[in-house]
């Protein structure tokens, strides 16, 4: 009889291109011309590309909003 230790979920990795790293942050956000206001869609983001991430969202009027991982 086992009792197997409850795994963790799984950390996110930043979704910049090309970026391995650990997601500290999660930018939700949506594409009001595409998306109803009920879809959002979810970037998970390392430290280093938050700021990146959140600025190409901006940019382009997508409301947007950044959530941070423990
Ligand atoms: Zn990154």
């Amino acid at each position: 009889m086992t009792s197997e230790p409850e795994t963790p979920s799984e950390a996110p990795i930043c979704s910049s291109r090309g970026c391995r790293s650990e997601a500290t942050w999660m930018l939700l956000w949506r594409n009001p011309r595409i998306h109803g206001s009920d879809r959002v869609k979810r970037w998970a983001a390392c430290d280093e590309h938050e700021p990146v991430l959140r600025e190409f969202l901006t940019a382009r009027g997508f409301p947007c909003e950044t959530q941070r991982l423990t």
